[in-house]
C-alpha cells in the first residue's frame, strides 16, 4: 500500500491566521485518519515578501494546537530540506530538464517592456498576458538565435517561462480533477506563460511547489481554494515531468463574520473577533490577541476550526482531536464557504470547559476559592461548586468570578428583586420555618424539608423556590439552588436568610 503523506506548505510572509491553520489541520487530520504523515514545508521563495517572524508564528501556533508535524524545517525527515530557500539546486536541475524538453523558455523582457503592453491592452478594454499568441513577438529563446540567447542568459537577466500551450500541439484542454470540486475541463489557450524561475536563482511558487510535493512523495494536496486556478498549470508541470499526480482538493473559504466575502486580517479589527490562534506583535503600536490569550482550550479551538467547513455527517459537533482524527472524511468537506461565527467558537469552548477532568479544574482554582470565599463555603465543598460552576462558564478563566458570582449575596440587588413581587404572610412563614429547622438538620435533607414545607401550607413550587432564592443569593435566577445550599456553609445560609426576612419586615 502507498505510505500517505500530506503537507502544510505556508509562505512566512505574515501570521498564520484561522484559514491558514484550518488547511494545516485538514492536513494533519486526513494524514492521520489514513496513518500517513504529516509534513510542514516553508514556501519561502519570495524573498520579497518574507517575513522574518512569521515561521516562529506557524510553528508556535501548530504546537499549541497540538498539531505535530512529523517532517518538518525543526524536525527533518529524509526528504529535507524543508525550507525552500535551502532547496535552490534542485530546482535549478528540473527547470533544466523542462527547458531541454522544450517545455520551458528563457524570456528577456524588461519589465518597461511589458508594462508598456499591459497598458496598451488596458486602454482597449483587453487583458494583457503573455502566451502562445503573443510569444512570438518578445524578447526570449524561442525568438533570438542560440548565441544572443546565450550572451543575455551570462548577463543574469532572464525569467523562465513555462510554455502552457502551443498552436501545433494536437490537446486545446485538459482536465482537471479535484476532490470537492470535480473534474473541470480548462481551455489552454487562455492559460499565461507563467514565470517558473527568477533570475535571483529563485524558482516561483508553482514550480518549487510542484517539485517538492513530487520530491517529498506527497500523495494528498489539500489547500486554499484560491490555488485552484493554478490546477491547470500544476497539472501540465506534472505531465511535462512524466509524473504521477497526487489527489487534490481545494478547500471553500472561510467567510467574514457577516458571511459576506472572505475573511481577511482587517476583520479582526472590524468585527472585534480573533482571527490568529496565538498573539501577534505587528510593530511596537499593533498587537493582536489570539484564541490562546483570550483563554480558548486549544482542543475547544481546534474542534471550532474543523467545523468550519466540514461535519461528521450528524449532528454532532463537540469532539476531542483523537475523535476529528477517527472522523475525518474529505468528502464532507462542503463546497462553499462557511461563516466565521466568534459566538460559536466560545460555545464550543463551553463545550470543552464540561469534559475537563474535575480534578484539574479542582486543583486550578481550589486555592483562590479559598482565598476569595472561605467565608462562603468549606474547603471539602469546593469540589461541588467547580462542577456547578463548569456548566455554567464558556472560559477556564471565569470559573473564580463565577464561583463568586453563584455564592454571593448582594443585598442591593434583594432590594430591587424584592420590589418585584410579594410575599405572603404564609410564605414569609414557611421560610421562616424552614431556617428555623435547618439547625438541626443535615443540609442534604434541605430540599425534602422545604417541599414538605409548602406543601403543608400549599403553596406552589415555584413560588417557593423563587422567593428562598431571593432570600439566600438576592436573585431571583441561577444556579440549582438546592446545590448552592449544600455548598454554601450553613451559618452563612442561615444569616443571610435571617437577614433577607428581616428586611422584608422592615
Ligand atoms: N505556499 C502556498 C501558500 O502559502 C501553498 C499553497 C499550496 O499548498 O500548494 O498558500
Amino acid at each position: 500500500m502507498q505510505d500517505i503523506r500530506l503537507r502544510f506548505a505556508p509562505s512566512p510572509t505574515g501570521p498564520l491566521h484561522i484559514g491558514g491553520l484550518r488547511t494545516a489541520l485538514y492536513n494533519y487530520l486526513l494524514a492521520k485518519s489514513k496513518k500517513g504523515k504529516f509534513i510542514l514545508r516553508i514556501e519561502d521563495t519570495d524573498q520579497s515578501r518574507f517575513n522574518k517572524n512569521a515561521e516562529f508564528h506557524i510553528n508556535e501556533s501548530l504546537k499549541w494546537c497540538n498539531i505535530v508535524p512529523d517532517e518538518s524545517p525543526e524536525k527533518p525527515g529524509k526528504y529535507g530540506p524543508y525550507r525552500q530557500s535551502e532547496r535552490k539546486n534542485i530546482y535549478k536541475k528540473f527547470v533544466n530538464k523542462l527547458i531541454e524538453s522544450g517545455h520551458a523558455y528563457y524570456a528577456f523582457d524588461d519589465k518597461e517592456e511589458l508594462d508598456l503592453n499591459r497598458k496598451r491592452h488596458e486602454k482597449q478594454g483587453k487583458t494583457f498576458i503573455y502566451n502562445w499568441e503573443n510569444r512570438n513577438d518578445f524578447k526570449n529563446s524561442l525568438t533570438l538565435n542560440p548565441t544572443e540567447t546565450e550572451n543575455l542568459i551570462k548577463e543574469d537577466k532572464y525569467v523562465i517561462r513555462y510554455k502552457s500551450y502551443t498552436k501545433d500541439q494536437n490537446k486545446d484542454f485538459i482536465l482537471i480533477r479535484d476532490k470537492i470540486r470535480g473534474e473541470i475541463e480548462v481551455d489552454l489557450k487562455i492559460l499565461d506563460d507563467k514565470i517558473i524561475f527568477k533570475n535571483d536563482g529563485m524558482p516561483t511558487y508553482h514550480l518549487a511547489n510542484v517539485v517538492d510535493d513530487h520530491l517529498m512523495k506527497i500523495t494528498h494536496v489539500v489547500r486554499g481554494e484560491e490555488w485552484l486556478p493554478s490546477l491547470a498549470l500544476h497539472f501540465l508541470l506534472y505531465d511535462s515531468f512524466k509524473w504521477k499526480k497526487p489527489i487534490f482538493a481545494h478547500l471553500p473559504l472561510i467567510l467574514k463574520p457577516s458571511g459576506k466575502g472572505k475573511l481577511s486580517k482587517r476583520d479582526g479589527e472590524k468585527f472585534g473577533v480573533p482571527v490568529y490562534p496565538i498573539k501577534w506583535e505587528e510593530n511596537e503600536k499593533l498587537k493582536y490577541q489570539g484564541f490562546k490569550e483570550l483563554g480558548f482550550e486549544s482542543e475547544a479551538f481546534v474542534n471550532f476550526i474543523c467545523m468550519i467547513g466540514w461535519n461528521p455527517g450528524s449532528q454532532d459537533e463537540v469532539f476531542t482531536k483523537n475523535e476529528l482524527i477517527e472522523k475525518f472524511n474529505i468528502n464532507r468537506i462542503i463546497k462553499s464557504g462557511a461563516k466565521y461565527d466568534y459566538d460559536k467558537a466560545k460555545w464550543f469552548n463551553g463545550e470543552h470547559i464540561k469534559k475537563i477532568d474535575s480534578n484539574i479544574l479542582i486543583n486550578e482554582n481550589k486555592d483562590e476559592i479559598i482565598k476569595g470565599l472561605s467565608n462562603e463555603i468549606n474547603e471539602e465543598r469546593i469540589p461541588e461548586l467547580i462542577n456547578l460552576v463548569r456548566e455554567r462558564v464558556e472560559f477556564k478563566n471565569n470559573i473564580l468570578k463565577e464561583s463568586k458570582l453563584v455564592l454571593e449575596y448582594n443585598k442591593n440587588k434583594f432590594k430591587e428583586n424584592l420590589s418585584k413581587f410579594k410575599f405572603s404572610q404564609n410564605e414569609f412563614q414557611v421560610i421562616n420555618s424552614f431556617n428555623n429547622e435547618l439547625e438541626n438538620i443535615n443540609k442534604e435533607d434541605s430540599k425534602e424539608l422545604f417541599f414538605k414545607l409548602l406543601k403543608e401550607n400549599e403553596i406552589k413550587i415555584g413560588d417557593g423556590m423563587k422567593r428562598l432564592r431571593l432570600c439566600i443569593t438576592g436573585e431571583i435566577s441561577g444556579a440549582d439552588l438546592f446545590t448552592i445550599i449544600r455548598i454554601l456553609k450553613k451559618e452563612r445560609l442561615i444569616q443571610r436568610i435571617k437577614i433577607s426576612l428581616n428586611s422584608i419586615n422592615d
